[in-house]
């Protein structure tokens, strides 16, 4: 019998290859009509902009096992990616750096000097339990309110207090110039977009891809189940709905250059949007051939039962009903769940590929073994 793995994004794309290559059949099937989940990207017809359709995408990883795996899958062009923001009717860098704290507070700081003013600055808070504190720890009032409290609300639509400090985790603070958004070693982007790279990866014998197909419609046995899209939606919400953020794109264009780089964010709260992202600045070796430019002003709210979801919310109540739908999937043997939707988590593109490589190895010695499958490859509680 065949594995069926559901969802062509990463996870389900690198878990296929690795079953295949290990001599197994597999179907991928996805709803979407395109490979690459939310990764999905196209070229524009009018523009020949390559679009981030479901919002940007930026490759960065500091695993040398993930960074030699996409170099086999399509050709990587370095990108450093760098974001601004504008806050007060003023421009800055971000994330937070000496640039941003001399501008901000129009001082000419040393990086000690820098250092020694925020500390003074920062609120000594000795185990940050939410956003609001992590942040107010770590840069003090006035860069909190200016960059993150009126962002974060947008983003995420509650109260920065009842968000975990773990997102606000993902951003440095940095008392030298560098102003890479990201500080991995390894940044690139693929030359022919994300979508090309995924449809590599799953182009091997031994793997049939389904696209515009629902699990919910096929009528065949399988050997196992691998699960990438939502966990509630595989139990038919049973215990309730997972609560996500889901992102609205209002789309445009221009001719010439629109705002000079690929993301500008908006961190002030009367502004609606969150950030506007040019993306042809997204491939810089080619931007400058193109004289359209597509963008997207990204605007944020609760996903509803039609709306994709985008960002794992995991307030506390939500901790509670995964914990429901965790021991349910534990119970219900033949299938496992994998990645963003499968483990309601917020992981990066090179997270997922890890991790879908490490489910990969176990699968197989498993299947080998002749054990059968766990339910989940990654603790999904307490992340
Ligand atoms: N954030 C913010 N202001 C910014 C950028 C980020 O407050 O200008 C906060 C926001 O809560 C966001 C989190 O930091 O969700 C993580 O930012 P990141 O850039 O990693 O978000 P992503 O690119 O995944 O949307």
């Amino acid at each position: 019998m065949r594995y069926c793995i559901v969802g062509a994004g990463f996870s389900g794309a690198v878990i296929a290859r690795a079953l295949a290559e290990a001599g197994h059949k597999v179907l991928v099937i996805d709803e979407r009509a395109t490979a690459g989940g939310n990764c999905h990207s196209e070229r524009d017809a009018d523009t020949g902009v390559m679009v981030h359709v479901y919002g940007p995408h930026i490759f960065h990883t500091g695993n040398e096992r993930v960074w030699a795996y996409v170099q086999k899958f399509g050709d990587w062009v370095p990108y450093n990616h760098r974001v601004q923001a504008v806050a007060g009717g003023r421009v800055f860098s971000l994330p937070v750096n000496l640039l941003t704290i001399n501008q901000f507070f129009n001082r000419v700081m040393s990086p000690d000097e820098a250092r020694a003013f925020i500390a003074a600055q920062a609120e000594n808070i000795a185990e940050p339990k939410n956003f609001e504190e992590q942040a107010l720890s770590m840069i003090g009032p006035d860069l909190y309110r200016a960059f993150f409290r009126g962002y974060t609300r947008k983003q995420w639509g509650v109260e920065p207090t009842e968000l975990p400090a773990s997102i606000l985790k993902r951003l440095p603070v940095r008392f030298t110039y560098e102003d890479s958004y990201f500080a991995h070693p390894h940044q690139a982007m693929p030359r022919e977009g994300f979508t090309q790279v995924v449809e590599a990866i799953l182009a091997v014998d031994g793997v049939e891809v389904r696209l515009s197909t629902r699990f919910e419609d096929l009528d065949e046995p399988f050997a196992h189940v691998i699960f990438s899209g939502p966990i509630d939606r595989y139990f038919n919400y049973a215990f309730g709905r997972l609560g996500y953020r889901t992102l609205d794109f209002e789309r445009f264009t221009h001719t010439g250059d629109f705002q000079g780089t690929a993301v500008l964010n908006y961190c002030d709260e009367d502004v609606p949007f969150t950030r506007i992202t040019e993306h042809k600045h997204f491939a810089p070796w080619e931007r400058d051939r193109l004289e359209g430019s597509v963008l997207y002003r990204e605007f944020s709210r609760l996903c509803g039962p039609d709306d994709i979801p985008y960002y794992p919310i995991r307030q506390t109540n939500e901790e509670a009903m995964l914990r429901k739908y965790v021991e349910r999937a534990r119970a219900t043997p033949g299938v496992s769940f994998v990645g963003r939707l499968g483990s309601y988590r917020y992981l990066d593109m090179d997270v997922t590929i890890a991790e879908a490589l490490d489910a990969s190895d176990r699968m197989i010695a498993a299947i080998r073994e002749g054990q059968s499958l766990p339910a989940f490859f990654v603790e999904p509680l307490g992340a």
